[in-house]
Parts: C-alpha cells; sequence; structure tokens
C-alpha cells in the first residue's frame, strides 16, 4: 500500500449532479489516492466508477498551461488586454448585444456569478447562456410555471423513502450512478418497494424495474395527462390539497379529458393493461416520487412533460411530504449553483427573472450599476445561430466544447471559424472548439479548484484544491474579474477570493428578499474565510435546514402562493414514414460529456471504446447492417460513421448513439453533428433525443 504523503482533502465529483464527497490524497509518487466521503450526505462513501478513476484523469497531459494569442503564447497581461479590448471595441461600435458569453455548469459558482454579473450587469446585454441550457432548462422552466420559483422540492432521502419511484427518461443506473445505487440499497430494505421506469429504450435501470414502460419518444406528456384523468376517474386526487394549495386545476384536468386510457395507448404504443398497471400503482400508493431527466428535458416538447409530472403529484398532494414529489435529477455537476445565480439568458440573480422591472431595480441597487440588461438574451442554439450570421462578433466560451456538443454542430464550427473575436477559456488545449479562438486563457481543472457547487437535491457542497495550479493556469473567476476590471467595472469586481465571491451571492440572495424567493444564504451573508473553507454540505434555503424539503405547508412562490397547475397539451404523435429513424442520444457509463477527462483513464475507456448506433436486430436487417459493421446516419444537418450494435433495447424504427465522442477523438462519430436543432419553444432546451435520421451500411 502506497504510502500518504499529503493531507486528504475533502472535495466534491466534479461530474454528474449526485454531488457526491470526495477524500482526494496526493501520494508520495505524485499520483492521487480517491475515495470516497463517508461523511457526504450525498454518498455516504460510495463512488460510482468515473468518481473512483478522478485520480488517473489529473495528469497535465493535454493541459493548456498558457495563455496563447493567435497559436502564439503570450503573458497574461497581453491576453487579457486584448480580451478586454476587443470586447470594449466591439460593445462600443455595434453595442452591448453584439457580444457573448457561453458558459458551463462545469464551472462553480463563484465563477458563474462573475461571470454573470459582468455581462448583464455591466456589460448590459443578457446574452450569457450557458451548456445546462442543454441540460436543465425545460425543468427550470417546469418549476417556474408550476411554483413561481426553481425549486426541486424534494431530498435524496425521499427516493429512498418512497413506496413507489418512477423514473422517466432516466437511466439513473448509468447517469446518477450513486443514487440509483442508494435507491437499490434502499429497495433491499423495504422489498416493498416498487419502480416503474418510463423510457423508449430498455436500458440498465429499466432491467431492475418492477415495470417497464418502453413508450414512444416525447408521448411521455400524453401518459402523465391520461394518468390526471385516471387519478380524477377513480377518485384518488386530494380535493382538500388542491383547494388550499393550488389553482388551475379545472383546466388542467380539460386538458387530460380527452386521454382515456385507449387513447394514452394510441399516443404512447403501451398495451393498456401496462398502462392500467402504472396508473393503478400510482393512484393506490401515498409515497410516490416520480425523478425526471433528460428523456424529459432534452424534447421539443420538455417544459410541457415537466409540468404534466408536476400536475398529477399536486392533484395527489404528493408534494412536500417524506418519500413523495416531483424530483428533477440534475445532469451536470454544478447546474444548480448556475441556476442560482443567474446563469441562464433568461434569469437575473439570485432566482430573480430578468424580465421582471422590479428585479432588476433589486439586482442593479446591489450591484451598484445602472447598466443592468433590459431584456432576456439569446438561448444556447440562438446565441450561436446570431454568432453564425454575424450579429455576435465576440464570444467567450468558458469550459465547454459546444463545437461537438450543440445540435447542428458542423454550422456551430462554422460561426466559431467565421466569428471576428473567440476567446476560450479552458483546461484542455485542443478540443474541437479551442482550435478555433484566437485567444486561449488556461483555466484551473477539478483538483486545483476552489469554490462550490450545488448538487441536485440544492446541497452546496465545496469543491478545494489538493494539487497546484500548473503552469500560468488561473481561476476562471480571476481571469472574468481581470477582464471586467480592464474594461473599466474594477470597483465591481474587487474580490480577491472565492469566499468574497461567495460572500457577496449570498448578500444578494438576501437582498430586499422578505421572503418572496425561497432561494436565500442569508445566514452566509458574513461568512468568515475560514467557515467558508470548513463549510460542510449544506442544503438551501440555510434556515430550513431540518430536513430540506420544501413546500411541506403550501407557500409556493407565487403571488397567492398557489402551485399552477397547467393545461397541457402532449404534440402529435409522429412517427417516421419515410424510411426514417428517430435517433435517441445520451450518455455511456463511464464516459462525461466530451470525454476531455474520463478519457484519459484507460479502465473506463475500457467499457465502451467506441461511438456506436444501437438498432433493433429487425431493422438492421432491413437496412442490411451487419454486427459490429459499419452504418452511416445521415440527416439533413450532417452525418456520422457508427459501429453497429444490434439489440432489442431499442424499439423498432429507433436508434440509440452515445453524446460523447467527438470530432478530435473520431472525426465520424460526433453527434451533434447529425441533431436536428429543435427546441423547446417555452425553454429553448434542444431536442436531443428525437432527431429524424436515415441509417445506410458503409
Ligand atoms: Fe461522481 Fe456522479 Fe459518480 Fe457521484 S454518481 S461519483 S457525483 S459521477
Amino acid at each position: 500500500m502506497k504510502e500518504r504523503s499529503g493531507a486528504t482533502v475533502r472535495t466534491t465529483c466534479p461530474y454528474c449532479g449526485v454531488g457526491c464527497g470526495v477524500l482526494a490524497t496526493r501520494l508520495q509518487d505524485g499520483t492521487v489516492r480517491i475515495e470516497g466521503d463517508p461523511d457526504h450526505p450525498a454518498n455516504y462513501g460510495r463512488l460510482c466508477s468515473k468518481g473512483s478513476a478522478l485520480g488517473e484523469t489529473v495528469d497535465l497531459e493535454g493541459r493548456l498551461l498558457h495563455p496563447e494569442i493567435g497559436g502564439t503564447r503570450a503573458s497574461w497581461d497581453e491576453a487579457l488586454e486584448l480580451v478586454a479590448s476587443r470586447f470594449s471595441e466591439t460593445i462600443a461600435e455595434h453595442g452591448p448585444d453584439s457580444v457573448a458569453f457561453y458558459v458551463s455548469g462545469q464551472l462553480l459558482t463563484e465563477d458563474y456569478y462573475v461571470a454573470n454579473k459582468l455581462m448583464k450587469g455591466f456589460i448590459g446585454s443578457a446574452n450569457i447562456d450557458t451548456n445546462s441550457r442543454l441540460c436543465m432548462a425545460s425543468s427550470v422552466a417546469g418549476h417556474k410555471r408550476a411554483f413561481g420559483e426553481d425549486i426541486v422540492p424534494g431530498t435524496y432521502e425521499d427516493l429512498e423513502e418512497a413506496d413507489l419511484l418512477v423514473l422517466v427518461g432516466s437511466n439513473l443506473a448509468w447517469c446518477h450512478p450513486v443514487l440509483f445505487q442508494r435507491v437499490m440499497a434502499a429497495r433491499e430494505r423495504r422489498p416493498g418497494m416498487k419502480i416503474v421506469v418510463i423510457d423508449p429504450r430498455r436500458t440498465v435501470t429499466g432491467e431492475s424495474a418492477d415495470l417497464h414502460l418502453a413508450l414512444d419518444g416525447d408521448s411521455d406528456a400524453a401518459l402523465f395527462n391520461g394518468l390526471l384523468r385516471f387519478l380524477f376517474e377513480c377518485g384518488a386526487i386530494n380535493r382538500d390539497y388542491i383547494a388550499r394549495h393550488t389553482s388551475g386545476f379545472d383546466d388542467a384536468l380539460g386538458s387530460a379529458s380527452e386521454w382515456t386510457v385507449e387513447a394514452v395507448a394510441g399516443a404512447t404504443g403501451l398495451p393498456a393493461r401496462e398502462i392500467e398497471d402504472f396508473y393503478s400503482s400510482f393512484a393506490m400508493t401515498d409515497r410516490v416520487v416520480t425523478v425526471y431527466s433528460q428523456g424529459v428535458n432534452q424534447s421539443a416538447s420538455g417544459t410541457d412533460k415537466v409540468n404534466a409530472i408536476i400536475n398529477c403529484h399536486l392533484a395527489t398532494g404528493r408534494i412536500g411530504r417524506p418519500g413523495a414529489g416531483p424530483f428533477s435529477v440534475t445532469g451536470q455537476p454544478n447546474a444548480m449553483g448556475g441556476r442560482e445565480v443567474g446563469g441562464l439568458a433568461n434569469q437575473l440573480a439570485a432566482h430573480m427573472d430578468l424580465g421582471d422591472p422590479e428585479a432588476r431595480a433589486i439586482v442593479g441597487e446591489f450591484w451598484q450599476s445602472d447598466r443592468v440588461a433590459e431584456r432576456p438574451g439569446l438561448k444556447a442554439v440562438e446565441l450561436f445561430d446570431a454568432v453564425a450570421d454575424g450579429r455576435i462578433k465576440a464570444l467567450w466560451v468558458m469550459a465547454t466544447n459546444p463545437a461537438d456538443s450543440l445540435p447542428n454542430a458542423d454550422l456551430v464550427e462554422k460561426a466559431l471559424a467565421d466569428c471576428p473575436f473567440v476567446v476560450v477559456s479552458d483546461v484542455m488545449s485542443e478540443t474541437d472548439t479551442t482550435r478555433h479562438a484566437n485567444v486561449l486563457l488556461p483555466a484551473t481543472a477539478w483538483g486545483e479548484k476552489d469554490g462550490t457547487v450545488t448538487n441536485s437535491e440544492r446541497r452546496i457542497s465545496r469543491q478545494r484544491p489538493f494539487l497546484p495550479a500548473p503552469g500560468d493556469a488561473r481561476h476562471d473567476w480571476w481571469i472574468v474579474n481581470e477582464v471586467a476590471r480592464r474594461m473599466g467595472f474594477a470597483e465591481a469586481f474587487p474580490h480577491r477570493s472565492p469566499t468574497e465571491i461567495y460572500r457577496e451571492h449570498a448578500r444578494l440572495s438576501a437582498f430586499r428578499n422578505d421572503g418572496d424567493r425561497v432561494f436565500s444564504l442569508a445566514e452566509h451573508r458574513d461568512i468568515a474565510a475560514e467557515d467558508y473553507e470548513a463549510m460542510a454540505p449544506v442544503q438551501w434555503p440555510l434556515e430550513d435546514g431540518a430536513t430540506g424539503r420544501q413546500f411541506v405547508n403550501g407557500g409556493f412562490t407565487t403571488a397567492d402562493g398557489r402551485a399552477r397547475m397547467l393545461p397541457v397539451r402532449p404534440p402529435e404523435r409522429k412517427m417516421p414514414l419515410d424510411g426514417s429513424f428517430r435517433l435517441n442520444t445520451g450518455r455511456v457509463r463511464d464516459h462525461w460529456h466530451t470525454m476531455t477527462r474520463t478519457g484519459k483513464s484507460p479502465r473506463l475507456s475500457r467499457h465502451i471504446a467506441e461511438p456506436f448506433l444501437q438498432i433493433h436486430p429487425a431493422d438492421a436487417d432491413a437496412v442490411g447492417l451487419e454486427e459490429a459493421g459499419l452504418a452511416r446516419i445521415d440527416s439533413p444537418f450532417g452525418s456520422a460513421l457508427l459501429r453497429v450494435f444490434r439489440s432489442d433495447r431499442v424499439a423498432r424504427g429507433s436508434l440509440f448513439a452515445p453524446m460523447h465522442w467527438t470530432g478530435q477523438l473520431s472525426s465520424k462519430g460526433r453527434i451533434g453533428a447529425v441533431i436536428r436543432p429543435d427546441t423547446d419553444p417555452v425553454s429553448g432546451q434542444p431536442a436531443a433525443k428525437s432527431a429524424p435520421v436515415t441509417v445506410t451500411p458503409v
């Protein structure tokens, strides 16, 4: 056994939204020992394959270690001056909306806070959006429509305490593995717990379920509308709760009235008896948690799906109680923290709305700025359309790789190539995005960064450094602040540490907040540096930390304090009629995003080594695809070449391909290039799970 040489540091896993606590120790030979933190309430010592391989991903191979201008090494002063002057000149010549930031759920909350403050508070545009738009925007919009604020009501314990756990569009076993392990352990303790998985694909999660509903893609809203009708018909609604805590019940029920079991069967392709089985279980079980993830969010009707689910919980009063509630699981490590500081183009900081003049006045007063953006900015897909057509003339991409991860990725890459001025701050030197940068800024990586993240159950945890910053790498918050200072906003960006930024963020959350917003870190408004350093994982709102559960007695943050039930009109059932297939995309168990980190670990790469196409054997025969042969998929937007994997885990007419492979790793497996850039009309989230494509053998 290797000797320990450094102190063990308590930090947080940088991958998924479970937000597991990690103990990291630097050993004498320079390697890093990784263990699960037994005291962290998200994981109690557990780690999944990705988390436990973190020590294999912290080497410096491929790291961006120095600022570069036009591909040549530069000093920080030169790079920062150039970024600040080009942004200032562009704004002076073309106005604030001619510049944009595209940021990331990988950023820490403190990084996110200053980037948002600079763009929305001082540049005066809301053109800052984030890759969290691809992840959670439909849940954010659904929460705001229903609750008045972007709140996940429950906790992880609710999943363990449920008697019926419904997983919708979630491959929890692969995408949130430690939470799945907790659920499995809870079911062992309480064998009566029932699990229903709603997913077009038979995943590992689906195999663990008591009932797997393999519905047609994008028919979830019809299924939950039918559930609302069924609950009403069989007398399972909670009339007292509806009367005391909700509005809009009649309209919601009206929109559900046509959704008989037969109609739902027609829309979803499910057998009526499976639908009735699910509906009866839901109706008869008091403790129900419905977990939803990207299969719900990444859809052209994603926000409606979220509200159709929430409607059923509100109609039964199954929210704000142990083992009951709708629960959105976040894809990224800090998609929640980004939402708290207003990282999306339609949000303002501290859960305030950019579209609300009173909120703008509050934030302007707090930031002492009369330049706060007056209207929502461009959402991710729109933002890159604006880069492509020349409306955005200076773009700063932070900690993300849109040239691979956005839909219509070929257009995104061309937009980056044609944009007059592109800045990329990243930890990696060569990605499909960095190669289009005029200026490259080296950022610190996990293990070097210092700040906070918020997981899917609203729990704020510290990421702490245990490695020195290599080369000239700097923290993202420092880079943003230095640019802001050089743009003439030095007074508003005086921070010298993440503690100072966190303190300001906490103060803003409490500023003119008399309980009209649940999000509040008031108790941290004067947090001392040593308390920030020692901060244990904590759920917000801080003063309500006894259970962490929200809406225990109603008290929603709408104007009348009632949750809103919304009428939902499911989209027409659209099956490909022209020989094309419906392409579903998602994660594999052992890789993360565009693999800049997990791709470094041989053991993670062994699980699945190359991009693949899952296709039903009967479809494969019809198209002429052999197992392990090559298939080409095409859409009007681009194409990809993938290894054929014949499997009845996907339904006929459907395909599945992973999202991780980039142009750099496999010039043919870049799936973003194939995806049609459809978005949800409310949330702007891209529909990455139902792209029409054709398939041909190669
Ligand atoms: Fe990290 Fe998520 Fe795995 Fe936990 S479950 S170790 S947060 S990837």
